[in-house]
């Protein structure tokens, strides 16, 4: 069996035309729907996340701010910056590429940012309101899956979900939202034992866990669904996920891959966040 390949690039085109039709809407009332994203530090990895989301905003008619700090910055100019941000009326959106250097207090910068822009979803009162069924705004990688989920018409109710990881901004959001679903969700980590019993229940796997191809076709239940979160390198340089998909997309039912699956659906449910809080605004 070969399994169904869920396409993250054509779902991502798709769902951001939709996207750019709603952000005309409101520019037509004479609002542009603007995303402030913050990078500190010089991070290959962080330069091309901010520059793409950047550069999705532009695409889909929204406006973008880029501020980029030196690695020793005062973490007083962010949290002074941040504040601007938060009073501008033009500014709907406000993120902070993660991670900062040692030297700031990561918490402390996401509380700084208000709710109402917290697009990444990431303030504690926008993880409380997640956790309690009625979120302001969903992390934008689970949001991505759930989009995923949709379009492959895969069931949830009483599915048996696994998450490896239990990342605040990934595996947590990532069960809270299936539990919503009514799925059965058991999420794994560092220390759980006999990951692959876990996995082999899995009708949907999700895996977030940032080891490349650490999850193989004989840890996966035949027919399952296998959703790869994982963004990680080979010895020759090559994207790859937490998967092995070639041995997973003999087993799995309906797979996602690296590159071209979840990736550009986070950016894309960054772009929805960003115009849903336009969007709040304008009414
Ligand atoms: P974190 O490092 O914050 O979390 C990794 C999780 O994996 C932890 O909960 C850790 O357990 C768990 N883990 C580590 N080793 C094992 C193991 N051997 N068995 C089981 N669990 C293990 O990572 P993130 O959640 O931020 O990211 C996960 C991956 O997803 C990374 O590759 C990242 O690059 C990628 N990513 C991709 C995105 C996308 O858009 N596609 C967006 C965000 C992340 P413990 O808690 O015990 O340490």
């Amino acid at each position: 069996m070969t399994a169904k390949i869920i396409d993250g690039n054509a779902l991502s085109a798709e769902v951001r035309g939709q996207l750019a039709e709603r952000a005309a809407v409101l520019k037509a009332k004479g609002i542009t729907p603007c995303l402030a994203a913050i990078l500190v530090g010089e991070d290959p990895a962080s330069a091309v996340y901010v520059r793409n989301k950047v550069a999705a905003c532009e695409k889909a008619g929204m406006r973008s701010i880029k501020d980029v700090y030196a690695v020793d910055v005062d973490p007083a100019v962010v949290f002074a910056r941040i504040a601007e941000l938060n009073a501008d009326p033009s500014v709907h959106g406000i993120l902070v590429q993660l991670p900062l250097p040692k030297h700031f207090d990561s918490a402390a910068v996401l509380e700084s940012i208000s709710p109402e822009k917290d697009v990444d979803g990431f303030h504690a009162e926008n993880v409380g309101a997640l956790m309690q069924g009625s979120p302001r705004f969903i992390p934008c990688t689970p949001y991505g899956v759930m989009k995923m989920l949709e379009s492959a018409n895969v069931p949830l109710k009483g599915a048996e979900v696994v998450i490896v990881g239990r990342s605040n901004i990934v595996g947590k959001p990532m069960a809270m939202l299936l539990l919503a679903q009514s799925c059965t969700v058991t999420i794994c980590h560092s220390q759980s034992k006999d990951l692959a019993f876990h996995t082999r229940r899995a009708d949907i796997l999700v895996a977030a866990v940032g080891r490349a191809k650490m999850i193989t076709g004989d840890m996966i239940k035949p027919g399952a669904t296998v959703i790869d979160v994982g963004i990680n390198r080979t010895a020759e340089g090559k994207l790859c996920g937490d998967v092995d998909f070639e041995s997973a997309k003999e087993v799995a039912g309906v797979i996602t891959p690296v590159p071209g699956g979840v990736g550009p659906m986070t950016i894309t449910m960054l772009l929805a966040n960003t115009l849903e809080a336009a969007e709040r605004c304008a009414k």
